[in-house]
């Protein structure tokens, strides 16, 4: 594969035929191939490139050359690219892949991608038509004439995502319309034959490069892989955003004020229980405050936290 990726960046590569303004850059070129070592290796791989070596494209090039290779089963060659923000995201799936698809189509090599994202980024078929019923009565303006153009819009759609209607739909409008997940039907509900959601997924599970980002990626994990289609390899761009997300996603939190209410809510099943746990709660979280703001007395855990019993 080394001798593959250095051709497809040099200045008569198949990149330069594409891109009018290509320079070859030695930077990307040795990316590349460390990230095609890393693929044929089965090694991690952690990169910090400067800003304007063209690091999407020298992973993605390799990525894709891995993930189209003859033999393995989907599963085994599906490449997944997480990175943490949206703009991030439509890029490598707006301009860098399609760019690719051109310059890899003369070296014979074709290759599908599809872009995922978190659910409030999806139109509701169920959610739209309940809309329609009940425009008339809605305190939003111009609630009709939208939920009409929506409806107008997904009847040729082949996405749902938000950014694929060529409209503005208020944010207010937006939230009555969009995906949620806590109440979505899937294959049960009445609508999912209509469902573009549903296309999305399929297009996801036939891509060989899938892009997603850090939410979705650590929200699957968390899940035990019920989003994403079963993959070989992920690619973590913006990888210092990661820590947040696996936070927000596999993190738990517990707060002064959760506990309070905790304890308010629950029956006084042992007398004098609850005062007991409202000071050892008061104190554990003065202690942590007082850290917090700069005191280094050693480890929480170790030095406040006390049993009660
Ligand atoms: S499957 Fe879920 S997202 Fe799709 S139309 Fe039904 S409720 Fe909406």
């Amino acid at each position: 594969m080394h001798a593959d990726v250095a051709a497809l960046f040099g200045s008569s590569g198949p990149l330069a035929r594409v891109l009018p303004a290509f320079e070859a850059r030695p930077q990307q070129a040795r990316m590349a191939q460390e990230v095609a070592t890393a693929l044929a290796s089965g090694r991690h791989l952690l990169i910090e490139a400067g800003t304007g070596i063209g690091k999407s494209v020298a992973y993605l090039l390799p990525a894709i050359l891995w993930a189209t290779r003859p033999g393995p089963p989907p599963e085994e060659r599906r490449v997944v690219v997480s990175t943490h923000t949206r703009a991030l995201q439509e890029q490598l799936a707006r301009k860098d892949l399609p760019l690719l698809q051109r310059a890899l189509e003369s070296s014979g090599v074709t290759f599908r991608y599809a872009l995922l994202m978190g659910s409030e980024n999806y139109l509701c078929a169920q959610r739209l038509q309940e809309m329609r019923l009940s425009s008339a009565h809605l305190p939003e303006a111009r609630s009709g004439e939208i939920a009409e153009a929506l409806s107008r819009h997904s009847r040729t759609a082949v996405s749902g995502l938000r950014s694929e209607i060529p409209f503005i739909v208020p944010e207010a409008l937006w939230s009555r319309v969009r995906r949620d997940r806590d109440i979505c039907l899937g294959a049960r509900g009445p609508f999912w034959e209509d469902c573009l959601y549903r296309r999305d997924l399929v297009r996801a599970r036939e891509a060989d490069l899938l892009i997603v980002n850090h939410a979705l990626f650590f929200l699957d994990l968390k899940t035990g892989g019920r989003i994403l289609p079963p993959h070989a390899v992920v690619i973590l761009d913006e990888a210092h955003r990661v820590e947040e997300s696996v936070v927000s996603q596999l993190g738990f939190s517990v707060s002064d004020r959760s506990v309070a209410r905790l304890l308010d809510e629950t029956p006084a099943i042992v007398p004098g229980l609850a005062p007991r746990l409202r000071d050892a709660a008061a104190e554990f979280f003065e202690d942590v405050r007082r850290r917090a703001e700069g005191e280094k007395r050693g480890p929480v855990a170790a030095g406040r936290a006390r049993p009660i019993f």
